[in-house]
């Protein structure tokens, strides 16, 4: 893996920052961008998103009072359809690790052969601190100030960490009471992740989890490993995190340690992952859960176990929690938890750490099913969506693996190189305009 600026970088007036996250991506995706000698021209372009939309919007408080928040939509790639990401809010969002989301999105769908491109956007602001009634406020000044940024044609946004269903409900609604009139009916394909009433697609709350089980149905075996009697703990224990522990579980894997937000707990002889979920759903946070023991943050990430999930924000597993965690695999639930130095020790001591592109790309990827049926008017069954997402998960395992075969090298350098195949040979197929 790249240790320094990649040329690219330097090229475009980048300074070399370790700890920066958009250097961070985009120097793994164009060190695999040289394994596979993809054009220089083509480089230059996937290192800087096409467009980097940042909005400023007023919303009403409950008491009477207003409040300006930052909204960012980045849409880093095109090539292979409109662009798709969710949209983040929490207090840290930035331009930096936005640009960095859009980045892995773009890779995640070509990984998948989606006939999408990559974005991803959110705003600055923390969702466990307004009511219900200012989220929605909020969520409907944003997609106003996007306007026609967003579409079911041309920029597709879906949920991530602090947005939901309801979230992308607004979302829909607010599109449809400004789009052009035959939109007005038709345009809830503006995004994805909506409840299954209001179009949503079955399974689309599991999907990532879901995914996430397969990718790992797929690439344990392979490490002399099964998901029965399987130990794991997780960082993260909100969408992501808790479907995949739940389904897990249903696959006889044990929950060992579990950290958030509030706190951190573990139970060797196992952790109920569906009480644990509900217990989550009504207190909002995993610290007090009575059927477990209340550990430190070092001591949930040095917990012996199996399989480590980071399910929660980036770059989490730092250097030193490399060093003291304790585990034969790690599978990137969220986007980008393990920083390349992390990585590095990682891979030293022997651990298999498999890339989020892989990992939860089975939330982007039940999220193309929903728009596809908005599209075409039509409803899927549950196990339709399941069937067709672990067909897509396999096939894109396959190709990480091959393509670690090919070039001899490590799980997320794999992925990239087999996600880049494909927009690489969809740009000298489009060629660049004019
Ligand atoms: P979420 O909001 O549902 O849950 C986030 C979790 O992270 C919560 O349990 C929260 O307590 C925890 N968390 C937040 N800050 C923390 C901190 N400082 N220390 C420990 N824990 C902390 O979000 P989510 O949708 O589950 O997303 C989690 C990650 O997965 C993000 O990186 C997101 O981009 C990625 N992801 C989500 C989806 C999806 O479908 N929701 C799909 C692909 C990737």
């Amino acid at each position: 893996m790249a240790e320094n600026l990649n040329g690219v970088l330097h090229e475009l007036g980048f300074r070399y920052d370790p700890n920066d996250l958009y250097q961070q991506t985009i120097n793994a995706v164009l060190h695999a961008a040289e394994l596979l000698e993809l054009p220089h021209h083509l480089q230059l372009i996937l290192a800087q998103p096409k467009n980097e939309i940042m909005v400023h919007f007023p919303v009403r408080m409950d008491d009477n009072t207003y409040r300006l928040f930052k909204g960012y939509r980045v849409q880093h790639n095109n090539i292979l359809g409109p662009y798709k990401g969710g949209m983040r809010y929490h207090q840290t969002v930035n331009l930096d690790d936005i640009k960095s989301l859009s980045v892995l999105m773009t890779m995640k769908c070509s990984l998948m052969r989606l006939p999408l491109g990559g974005a991803k956007g959110g705003v600055q602001v923390d969702p466990r601190r307004h009511s219900s009634d200012e989220l929605m406020r909020l969520t409907r000044r944003f997609t106003t100030a996007l306007g026609t940024n967003i579409g079911p044609n041309h920029d597709i946004p879906a949920p991530d960490m602090g947005t939901n269903a309801q979230t992308m409900a607004w979302m829909a609604d607010t599109y449809m009471n400004f789009a052009e009139p035959n939109a007005r009916t038709t345009g809830q394909a503006v995004v994805t992740g909506k409840p299954p009433e209001f179009g949503g697609c079955l399974g689309r709350d599991k999907a990532t989890g879901q995914g996430l089980v397969y990718v790992l149905d797929e690439i344990l075996p392979e490490l002399g490993l099964s998901l029965k009697g399987l130990t794991m703990s997780l960082i993260g224990y909100g969408n992501v995190g808790s479907w995949t522990a739940r389904l897990l579980a249903e696959r006889g894997a044990i929950l060992r340690a579990v950290m958030d937000h509030t706190g951190a707990i573990r139970e060797d002889a196992g952790i109920n992952a569906s009480a644990l979920a509900t217990y989550v759903e009504k207190t909002g946070g995993v610290a007090g859960y009575p059927q477990a023991t209340p550990i430190g943050i070092d001591d949930c990430y040095s917990t012996p176990v199996d399989l480590f999930i980071p399910a929660a924000l980036e770059q989490m597993v730092d250097e030193n929690r490399a060093r003291m965690i304790n585990c034969k695999v790690l599978a990137e639930g969220a986007n980008a938890p393990t920083t390349p130095a992390a990585e590095r020790i990682l891979l030293e001591r022997g651990v298999a750490v498999l890339p989020a592109i892989l990992c939860n790309a089975g939330g982007v990827t039940v999220s193309y099913f929903e728009w596809k049926q908005n599209r075409q008017a039509e409803t899927w069954d549950a196990e339709t969506v399941d069937a067709q997402l672990k067909k897509h998960v396999f096939a894109a395992a396959q190709r990480v693996k091959l393509a670690a075969h090919r070039f001899e090298c490590d799980m997320r350098t794999a992925a990239y190189v087999a996600a880049l195949e494909n927009v690489g040979r969809v740009y000298r197929l489009r060629g660049i305009f004019p």
